[in-house]
């Protein structure tokens, strides 16, 4: 199978074009290696993860030529990935225990039963990942899943394979065992089926539609499923929000990787009040910006991914345009930077029944409008099918914490676009909405990945009436027992 290089439109590299085949053979080589992983300890997990740590970091250079050559992406984006996969692998070897260790829980009788909670790994986790941040979606949804216990087979998207055969290198050589880490390549409408029905997890990121699919057939195979699907995110400036923090961090939020970043802002709106302020200095930020191939760190935007994302920026742009709204910067394909370049786009006037007023661009275009009051941002922030990651500007950190709490979104940033909810590693992170199921980061992040078990010990007497007494007077007995539990303080 051809890998694209989207700078140049030329073949990068191939990969195997795997069948359902080898999905089985991947799958029974993990669960082989998995057999003997779930065993060690999390001490023996930890020095692996932690050495995967340090390589990702010494070897950066390589990864990031790789991420950029295979997805088209400026270097500083790049970068986010090796950030992200270094943190994420660092907080899971250091709180995997914490996270997994049994616990004594309340028993059915107080003295009589002890109950304890353990959490053992749920298997073969399988990971089906998208293009558009190749090394973070493959590695950082793994390295929780191995940290528990598990063995993981990946399947990247067929655009973006080899950061994924990169990390599993570089994993084997931070000393995790071969076949804990299975890779296969192809395409997601053959392999999918195999491998949710081989496996006892699914971890998905990507399209809502897609994920409605796989979704399917997790639940037909009776396996749970982490769901991380696409957003319309907002970012709302309000009044009081210092205008040059929020021009600097919207130029990240909207742009990030070309906009091909599911927390990326496409629906920005500024109170009235600035709002003429704010988007002069954004429109001059937006025309200004750096559009380049190179494979160093001068290119504030990188390319689309292929001609297809260019074809998509492309309409909504044209579609809005026709139906009435205007272009305030950019607006225009750039074929000569590179064939899927794309200017940063800022559109006003964008209104219902155009394709990018409800639907993800998933791509370099945000639209600016204006509101008059807090309660008016909220209830059009809010009026969306997606909920994935909002933005709120604003000088006062109470103001910020209120409105964030009716906003419908699984994360909120105060005065950031999206990194600060993403790499606070230690909070859940995913989607309301149709933006998906679960999370991922924090305790719901590794925890998932296992099967919960009960082992209650009785102790002297059974969950029954003892031989030398009747049915009924032991019925009264426990009666009047629920009865004195009820009152007691402190009983749960
Ligand atoms: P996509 O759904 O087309 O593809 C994602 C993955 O699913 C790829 O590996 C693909 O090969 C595979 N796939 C496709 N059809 C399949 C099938 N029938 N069975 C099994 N696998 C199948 O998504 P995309 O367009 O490549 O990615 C962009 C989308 O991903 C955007 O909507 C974006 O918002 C979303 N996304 C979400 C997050 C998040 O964390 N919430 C992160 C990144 C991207």
């Amino acid at each position: 199978m051809e890998v694209e290089k989207p700078f140049t439109g030329e073949v990068l590299g191939t990969v195997p074009r795997c069948t359902a085949d080898d999905v089985e053979t991947a799958i029974a080589r993990a669960r082989v290696a998995q057999g003997t992983w779930r065993r060690t300890s999390f001490a023996q997990r930890k020095r692996v993860l932690l050495r995967f740590h340090d390589l990702v970091l010494s070897r950066q250079a390589e990864i990031l030529d790789l991420i950029q050559l295979e997805s088209g992406k400026a270097r500083r984006h790049a970068f986010e990935e090796i950030l992200d996969v270094a943190i994420v692998a660092r907080y899971y070897a250091n709180t995997a225990q914490r996270h997994l260790r049994s616990h004594r829980r309340r028993g059915a009788l107080p003295f009589l039963t002890a109950a304890q909670e353990h959490r053992h790994p749920i298997g073969v986790v399988a990971i089906i990942a998208p293009w558009n941040y190749p090394f973070t979606l493959s590695m950082s949804d793994a390295t929780p899943a191995l940290a528990a216990g598990n063995a993981v087979v990946v399947k990247p998207d067929s655009q973006t394979p080899f950061s994924t055969l990169w990390g599993a290198a570089l994993l084997e050589e931070a000393g995790l065992p071969p076949g804990l880490f299975e890779v296969v390549t192809g395409a997601g409408s053959q392999l999918g089926e195999p491998l949710i029905g081989g496996s006892d997890y699914l971890m998905f990121t990507g399209s809502t539609a897609t994920g409605r699919k796989v979704a399917a057939q997790a639940a037909e195979n009776l396996i749970p499923c982490s769901m991380e699907l696409g957003g319309k995110n907002a970012m709302i400036v309000l009044d009081d929000a210092s205008l040059t923090k929020a021009v600097d961090g919207a130029t990240r939020a909207l742009f990030s990787n070309a906009g091909q970043l599911c927390i990326s802002v496409e629906r920005l709106m500024v109170h009235d009040s600035v709002a003429d302020e704010f988007t002069r200095r954004l429109v001059e930020r937006t025309r200004g910006m750096k559009l380049d191939a190179g494979l160093d760190y001068r290119a504030e935007m990188g390319s689309l991914v292929s001609g297809t994302q260019l074809e998509t920026v492309r309409e909504h742009v044209e579609d809005a345009t026709a139906k009435g709204a205007t272009v305030l910067a950019g607006g225009r394909p750039r074929p000569d930077i590179g064939p899927y370049f794309h200017e940063p786009t800022l559109l006003d006037g964008v209104r219902e029944g155009m394709t990018c007023f409800e639907e993800e661009t998933f791509g370099p275009v945000a639209a600016v409008s204006t509101f008059a009051s807090e309660q008016e941002a909220i209830a059009r922030a809010n009026a969306s099918d997606y909920g994935l990651n909002f933005s709120l500007w604003t000088a006062d950190a109470a103001r910020g914490r209120r409105v964030a709490a009716q906003l419908e979104a699984g994360t909120v940033n105060v005065n950031e676009g999206y990194a600060a909810a993403w790499a606070s590693v230690d909070a859940p992170m995913g989607g309301m909405k149709s933006s998906g199921l679960g999370r991922r980061h924090g305790a719901h992040g590794i925890q998932k990945y296992t099967e919960e078990q009960t082992v209650a010990l009785q102790r002297v007497l059974p969950i029954a009436p003892p031989r030398f007494v009747g049915q009924r007077p032991w019925g009264k007995a426990m009666t009047a027992s629920l009865r004195l539990l009820r009152r007691l303080p402190g009983v749960r």
